[in-house]
């Protein structure tokens, strides 16, 4: 039996064994895949005797290190969320762009293009979905991070002066209105989210989080306050990454929409979590 597990710090959240069993269910693969808890990340790969593994927070661009091969795209992110052990080492890709963007485009029908977009946070999911929206066609990205060094250093890696802008928290109240205001901090895992500027919101904004569950709840409170005219969570995002990365790892791609509607249900408290 082939062995996967998500790595993580914290992990005990993660909804991704539970996603990957009914993906295997579902297409008859048998496999193993659990939650390893890593505050020490190289130390957990080494230990680690399984086929794959994803990388959730803190440890992307961590990871991304550990690899002897990237694909582009975890390239040009600087992030790998997705390992595959080959005999030469670990192969990493970054499956959350394609996840993000799938579930915006395809699940909520949206049109990014053009959309002056605004990125809270600048960690390994904004490294991850930065790219992809860009790919995707939207207008400006203003890229904001509570350190500012590392806004700058994901608006540099993107290499696209004209369209990519880092700017300091405290600019926030002038920015304007945004057509796409996405929070990719992990803020929300802890007790009080940030307060940020309504400023932010004009009658066409769509706002997404990448955190799902409790830790969407601050956010997500705040866009649906403002008037946002769509508010989403990453839980489509969670669904259609982790199917891209079972995907690369069995070679075919699950359906995702019976396992979102369950999880889904789960979230608004309609069925228990068991
Ligand atoms: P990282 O640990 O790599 O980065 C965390 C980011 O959040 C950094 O930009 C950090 O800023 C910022 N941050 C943390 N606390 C605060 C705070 N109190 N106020 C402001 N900013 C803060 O995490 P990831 O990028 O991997 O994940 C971020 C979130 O996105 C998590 O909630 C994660 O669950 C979610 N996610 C969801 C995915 C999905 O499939 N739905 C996929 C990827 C991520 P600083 O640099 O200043 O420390």
């Amino acid at each position: 039996m082939k062995r996967f597990a998500v790595i993580g710090h914290p992990v005990a959240h993660s909804l991704s064994p539970r996603i990957h069993a009914a993906f295997a269910r579902d297409t008859g693969i048998d496999m193993e895949y659990v939650a390893i808890d890593a505050p020490d990340f190289d130390a957990a790969l080494a230990a680690f005797a399984g086929d794959g593994a994803n990388v959730t927070l803190p440890h992307k661009q961590r990871a991304a290190l550990a690899c002897a091969v990237l694909s582009d795209r975890a390239q040009r992110a600087g992030a790998v969320n997705t390992l595959t052990r080959h005999t030469h080492g670990w192969h990493g890709d970054n499956t959350d762009g394609a996840g993000l963007v799938r579930d915006l485009t395809s699940r909520n029908q949206l049109d990014l293009r053009q959309r002056r977009t605004l990125l809270l946070g600048a960690g390994g999911g904004s490294r991850g979905v930065a790219p992809a929206l860009l790919d995707a066609g939207i207008g400006d990205l203003y890229i904001v991070n509570r350190n500012s060094a590392r806004a700058d250093a994901l608006a540099d890696a993107l290499g696209e002066p004209a369209r990519v802008h880092s700017r300091y928290l405290a600019d926030l109240p002038s920015l304007g209105e945004f057509d796409l205001l996405i929070n990719a901090t992990s803020a929300g895992h802890e007790t009080l989210f940030p307060i940020l500027p309504m400023s932010l919101i004009g009658p066409r904004t769509t706002a997404v989080d990448l955190s799902y569950g409790a830790a969407a709840i601050g956010f997500v409170s705040w866009a649906r306050a403002g008037g946002c005219r769509e508010v989403i969570d990453g839980l489509g995002m969670l669904v259609e990454q982790a199917a891209e990365s079972f995907a690369i790892w069995h070679g075919v791609r699950p359906d995702t929409d019976a396992i979102y509607a369950e999880l889904r249900a789960v979230d608004a408290g309609l069925v228990s979590a068991d």
